[in-house]
């Protein structure tokens, strides 16, 4: 189903959300299946992020990744619904049935080349348009990647997206708090900036994990650990049977200056040149 323009970011009575069994869990509560009836005859199947005991905090949280994610629309990033303001706060989002990329990846481990590069394809199409929307998104891994079906991917958890100020150019966030670590850029670590350029290298480490079967990167090192081995010069290991042109676009996403790395159009035009010229099947 493709939920339209004039039926997103809208306040939901209650009676409009019927919670169905458990999809996950968030940080402040579940995330439910359910069902949203945006009129008298149509409904849509639906996420919906609930509360737990009403924490205020946690209201506060959820208040603020509606209220981002409702200027974005785009087809590869997982669309809101609404808020629903009942006995406590939910939040409505489109239903990417397959779950988490990072668990697909866990399960099949004999993924087509083709496939793994279509899947760069996308997380990069809905990248580039957050970039170009001035988002961080601040939490790019595989396990916040969801699959619609087998050939469709969209970003999801903006929990810790942050618009970036035009002024600064940056976000300066007060951290670290339960900070994504192996995800981050080394500028984010020390001093808590963050841009697009800190989501391309996150990025990167996502199409590591596409090409490792959802393996954890930098196994068993400690965070400390990582940033030496990052700033000693060294990187994430070349994947088994990961195509050289696959493993210097990651390269490129781990230059130590953020000026050197590629911006999300151009890893875009790149991924797309290499998807049609030597993958399309
Ligand atoms: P938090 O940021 O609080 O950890 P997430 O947004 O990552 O919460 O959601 C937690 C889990 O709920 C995800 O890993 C996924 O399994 C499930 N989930 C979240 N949003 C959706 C969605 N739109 N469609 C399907 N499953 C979802």
């Amino acid at each position: 189903i493709d939920i339209r323009e004039d039926v997103l970011a809208k306040d939901l009575r209650p009676d409009q959300v019927i919670l169905e069994g458990k999809l996950g869990s968030g940080q402040f509560g579940e995330v439910r299946k359910g069902i949203c009836l945006l009129s008298r005859s149509k409904s849509v199947p639906v996420a919906v992020k609930t509360l737990k005991n009403n924490d205020p905090a946690g209201e506060k949280e959820i208040l603020s990744e509606a209220s981002l994610m409702k200027r974005l629309n785009h087809q590869h990033i997982v669309r809101m619904i609404g808020v629903c303001k009942g006995e406590s706060l939910m939040l409505v989002m489109e239903l990417a049935e397959l779950g988490p990329l990072k668990k697909y990846l866990e399960k099949n481990l004999t993924m087509k080349k083709w496939h793994q590069v279509e899947m760069m394809v996308q997380i990069c199409d809905g990248m580039s348009y957050l970039e170009s929307m001035d988002v961080v998104h601040r939490d790019l891994a595989a396990r916040n990647v969801l699959l619609v079906s087998e050939h469709f991917a969209k970003i999801s958890d903006f929990g810790m997206s942050r618009m970036v100020d035009n002024n600064s150019e940056y976000y300066r966030a007060h951290g670290p708090g339960r900070w994504p670590l192996m995800w981050y850029a080394p500028e984010c670590l020390y001093f808590h900036k963050f841009d697009s350029k800190s989501d391309v290298w996150s990025f990167g480490v996502t199409m590591w994990e596409i090409m490792s079967n959802g393996t954890r990167p930098y196994e068993r090192k400690k965070p400390q650990q990582i940033l030496q081995f990052i700033e000693q010069g060294n990187r994430l290991s070349k994947p088994r049977d990961c195509d050289d042109r696959i493993y210097d676009i990651m390269l490129s996403c781990w230059e130590l200056k953020k000026e050197n790395r590629p911006n999300f159009k151009n890893l875009k035009d790149k991924l797309d040149h290499l998807y049609n010229e030597f993958y399309r099947s």
